[in-house]
C-alpha cells in the first residue's frame, strides 16, 4: 500500500489552508492537496486567493492569531468599529459599536490574497506536505482508510489517508461525489467589487446598505478607501463593469449618496456570481466536507470565510483530541462529535444570511414596513443588539481551542 497519511486535506484555498495550519505542528502526518499552483510567497496562489476583500469578524481574529496568522497580516488589516445598516429609500436604520459588546473592534478587514500569502507562509513551518498541482479525481473508501486517485500534472498517483477533508470549494466535484445531499440555489444576483476612493473618512465605519435590486457594501480599508460590494442583477453586470471610471462613480454616488462626499476614484472591478450553496450533512465514511465546499453564502453579511474558519477550529480539535484518546480519526463516533458541533452552526449562519437576503431583496409593501420596524428595533432594543453583535462577532460559537487562544506549538 502506499504511505498512509492520518489526514488529507483536499483543497488549499483559504480553509484547506487554515486546517494544514491548524495542524502543522501535531503529531499527525498531514498532507494538503492542492489543484492549482502553491509557490511562497509572492509568486502564483491558489486561484481563490485573490483581490476579494474579507471582513473578518472578531472570532476570526482570535482564531487567526492562535494559527500564528495574524501577526503577519494585523498591520494590513483595517478594524471594523461601527456597523450601518439601512433600507434604501425608507424609514429605519441599525447602527452598531463595537463599544456596546466591549471589544476593540467588531472584525477587520483584509484581502483574500494578503490572508493567502500568510498562510503560506506559516506552512512553511511544520510539518504539512504540500502538493500542488495534484486533481483528486475519485476515491474508493475502505473499511481503514480511503485510497484517493489523483492526477499530478497528467501522471497518475494514488494517495491514502485515515480521513478526508474535502475543502474543494463551492463546485465540489467530491462532494457529489460521497452523495451527500445538496442544495443549491442561484440568487440571481452578482456581486461586485472594487476598491473606491471618498472625499471624508469612513471613521472606520462598514455600511450595508439593502436595494430593491440586491445589496451594497462599503468596507472600510486604510485611509480614505473602502472595499465596494455592490450586488446587481446578472443582465446588468457586463454593462457596469464596461462604465468609464467617471460613470462608474457617477452610477455609485447616485446609489449610495453624499454620506461621505464624493468618490473619486475606483481600482479594478471584478465580478462574482451568487448562489446558496447548503450541505446539510457534511460528514460521510472517512470524510468530511468544510468551507465553501459545505456552505457557499451570500456575502451581504461577511460570514462566508468566517463560518469556514470556525468548521477549522471546531475540527482540528476533534481531531487532536481523537488522537491523544487513541481513536480512529475517520471513525464514525469521531466525525459525528464534529458534525454534531458544526452542523447546528453552519444551518444558523446559512439560514440567517439567505433570510436577509430574501427579506431585503424585495419590494412588497407590507415587507419594507417590516423591515423598518425590524432595523428600528434592532437600532433600540439592547437585547436584541447584543444577541445580534455576538452572532455576527462569531464570539457566541463552539470554544474551540483555537477560539480561546489555546496555542499548538
Ligand atoms: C465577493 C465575495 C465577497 C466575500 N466576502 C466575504 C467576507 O467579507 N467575509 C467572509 O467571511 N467571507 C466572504 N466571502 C466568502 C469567502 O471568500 C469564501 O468563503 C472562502 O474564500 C472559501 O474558501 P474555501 O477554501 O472553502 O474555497 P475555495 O477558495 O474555493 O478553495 C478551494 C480550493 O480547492 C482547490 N481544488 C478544487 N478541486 C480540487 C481537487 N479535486 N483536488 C485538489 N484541489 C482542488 C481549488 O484549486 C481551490 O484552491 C466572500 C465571497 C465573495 C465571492
Amino acid at each position: 500500500m502506499n504511505s498512509l497519511y492520518d489526514v488529507v486535506i483536499i483543497g488549499g484555498g483559504l480553509v484547506g489552508a487554515s486546517l494544514a495550519a491548524a495542524l502543522r505542528h501535531s503529531p499527525l502526518k498531514v498532507a494538503l492537496l492542492e489543484a492549482g499552483h502553491w509557490s511562497p510567497p509572492d509568486a502564483i496562489l491558489p486561484s481563490s486567493y485573490d483581490e476579494r476583500v474579507l471582513a473578518l469578524n472578531y472570532a476570526s481574529q482570535r482564531i487567526l492569531h492562535s494559527l500564528g496568522v495574524w501577526e503577519k497580516v494585523s498591520q494590513l488589516a483595517t478594524p471594523i468599529k461601527h456597523i450601518q445598516v439601512s433600507d434604501q429609500g425608507h424609514f429605519g436604520k441599525a447602527r452598531l459599536h463595537c463599544e456596546e459588546i466591549q471589544l476593540p473592534a467588531l472584525g477587520y478587514v483584509l484581502a483574500a490574497r494578503q490572508l493567502g500569502q500568510a498562510l503560506q507562509q506559516t506552512l512553511q513551518q511544520g510539518k504539512v506536505g504540500i502538493q500542488a498541482k495534484i486533481t483528486v479525481t475519485d476515491f474508493k473508501q475502505h473499511p481503514d482508510f480511503i485510497e484517493l486517485q489523483c492526477l499530478q500534472q497528467g501522471a497518475p498517483r494514488v494517495v491514502n489517508s485515515r480521513v478526508v477533508i474535502i475543502a474543494d470549494g463551492s463546485d465540489s466535484q467530491l462532494r457529489e461525489k460521497l452523495g451527500l445531499l445538496t442544495t443549491l440555489q442561484d440568487y440571481g444576483q452578482t456581486a461586485i467589487i472594487a476598491n473606491v476612493s471618498l472625499e471624508k473618512s469612513h471613521q472606520y465605519t462598514a455600511f450595508e446598505r439593502f436595494t430593491a435590486k440586491g445589496p451594497f457594501a462599503l468596507l472600510p480599508l486604510a485611509n480614505k478607501d473602502c472595499s465596494l460590494v455592490w450586488t446587481v442583477p446578472p443582465d446588468s453586470v457586463q454593462a457596469k463593469l464596461e462604465l468609464s471610471n467617471r460613470e462608474f462613480l457617477a452610477a455609485l454616488q447616485r446609489e449610495f449618496g453624499w454620506k461621505l462626499g464624493a468618490f473619486t476614484q475606483v481600482g479594478a472591478r471584478h465580478a462574482y456570481p451568487l448562489r446558496l450553496v447548503r450541505t446539510p450533512q457534511s460528514v460521510s465514511t472517512r470524510s468530511v466536507v468544510i468551507g465553501n465546499a459545505a456552505h457557499t453564502l451570500h456575502p451581504i453579511a461577511g460570514q462566508g470565510f468566517n463560518l469556514g474558519l470556525r468548521d477549522v477550529a471546531s475540527l482540528s480539535d476533534i481531531l487532536l483530541t481523537a488522537h491523544q484518546a487513541g481513536q480512529d480519526l475517520g471513525s464514525v463516533a469521531v466525525l459525528n462529535a464534529y458534525a454534531a458541533i458544526q452542523q447546528p452552526d453552519q444551518a444558523r449562519v446559512a439560514g440567517m444570511t439567505d433570510s436577509l437576503v430574501q427579506i431585503f431583496s424585495n419590494n412588497l409593501p407590507g415587507l419594507r414596513h417590516l423591515r423598518g420596524l425590524g432595523l428600528l428595533a434592532l437600532d433600540h432594543c439592547a437585547p436584541l443588539k447584543q444577541h445580534f453583535m455576538r452572532q455576527m462577532t462569531g464570539l457566541n460559537a463552539y470554544p474551540s481551542r483555537l477560539l480561546c487562544g489555546v496555542v499548538e506549538k
